[in-house]
């Protein structure tokens, strides 16, 4: 499911495993109802540092009954909250060309990390000229 954060209200830790805690709603749908969820560190694929999650932020989340089990940041609302929260890209050994990392998808009004001139990776717009 894609899931537009909203609001981050806090980042937990302590006894019961490092989480963030967010407000958002499935992105794009229909009567999408708000809602609050517990995402563990551990379920977060591609994100290094759950403190860089950020409203405006979307994820796709996979769930195991209530709990989310996987989550992957597809996009953000702007290049650097992006950036931060992927990290340092893993880039091929050698590269003959300007490689793009991230770009801003028209279509999804989103900043998405792509490789290359590809589609963006969340609604497959190909870039415009
Ligand atoms: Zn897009």
């Amino acid at each position: 499911m894609h899931f537009l954060i909203s609001e981050v209200h806090n980042f937990g830790g302590f006894f019961g495993g490092d989480t963030v805690t967010l407000s958002g709603a499935p992105w794009r749908m229909e009567d999408a109802e708000e809602q609050t969820l517990t995402i563990d560190d551990a379920a977060l694929l591609n994100v290094g540092e759950r403190h860089h999650i950020s409203a405006g932020m979307l994820l796709d989340l996979e769930f195991a009954g209530e709990r989310v089990e996987r989550a992957v940041l597809l996009g953000a609302a702007n290049h650097a909250e992006l950036r931060r929260a992927l990290g340092e890209p893993e880039l091929p050994a050698h590269i003959d060309a300007p490689l793009i990392l991230a770009r801003r998808c028209q279509s999804c009004e989103l900043w998405v990390a792509v490789v290359a001139a590809a589609p963006c990776s969340v609604c497959g717009a190909t870039a415009e000229p």
